[in-house]
């Protein structure tokens, strides 16, 4: 479902230049849960904007669906962006000024096959908190509604960027449980990006890298559920 072959990005030029991706090489099955591990400053954020589309590669080829999109126009790159992917930030990037509810609604249209928002807000247990701004609410609330919004669009495709970074362990492993059940429910393919190890055992794929390129691809036969994992 997404083929990712020599793909290359660096920043800055002269003494300055700094290879982040240096021939990038796998393969990830629709459905699949990956995970992308690897050291601060290793290229996780770097790959997963390559692969939204957010930021433009040096060599290389990304195909998503077939579609490569290191060849796309920019309208058909943002019309791939709008209808198919979802992403997840780190620090959420909520609209302050929209409720909760408002936040998620803004992407809904983007799609063909929005979800019902209110079903999304229940199973994401946000409906008593639907009408309140973001500052109201807790961190792992905010997650919550950025994961809502990333996914009431029902996208064939979810890129997390360290999706529980700023939060606490319980938080933490509600939010995966929440990744967990979307997975399975509708089917998106998920790509986590973290340096917390523990969260690749409730991968079917670890990707891991180093010095911009990937030293391990396995495939993991059984993978844990997410309300069992522990760190
Ligand atoms: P972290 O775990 O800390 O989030 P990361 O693996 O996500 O790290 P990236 O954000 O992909 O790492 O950054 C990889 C390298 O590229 C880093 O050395 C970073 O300083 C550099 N870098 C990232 N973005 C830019 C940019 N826009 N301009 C210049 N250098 C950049
Ligand atoms: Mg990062």
């Amino acid at each position: 479902y997404v083929q990712v072959k020599d793909l290359k990005k660096h920043y800055g030029d002269g003494d300055a230049r700094l290879t982040v991706l240096d021939g990038i090489d796998t393969s990830i099955n629709r459905g699949e849960i990956c995970v992308m591990l690897g050291p601060s400053g290793s290229g996780k954020s770097t790959f997963l904007n390559l692969i939204g589309g957010l930021e433009d590669a040096d060599a290389g080829s990304i195909l998503v669906d077939g579609c490569d999109l290191t060849v796309l126009k920019p309208t058909d790159l943002g019309e791939y962006r709008r209808r198919e992917l979802g992403f997840v930030f780190q620090f959420y990037n909520l609209v302050p000024d929209l409720t909760i509810k408002e936040n998620i609604e803004v992407t809904a249209h983007l799609s063909k096959k929005p979800l019902n928002i209110d079903d999304l807000l229940r199973s994401l247990g946000l409906y008593e908190h639907r009408n309140k701004f973001p500052r109201q609410v807790s961190g792992g609330q905010q997650q919550r509604c950025a994961i809502g919004r990333a996914l009431v669009k029902n996208p064939g495709l979810l890129l997390c960027d360290e999706p529980t970074g700023a939060l606490d362990y319980k938080t933490s492993k509600e939010i995966l449980q929440l990744m967990e059940d979307v997975n399975r429910t509708y089917g998106c393919t998920i790509i986590i990006v973290t340096h917390n190890a523990a969260i690749a055992r409730m991968a079917n794929r670890v990707l891991r890298l180093r010095d911009g390129r990937i030293v391990e691809d396995e495939l993991n036969e059984s993978p844990v559920a997410a309300a069992e994992l522990d760190w």
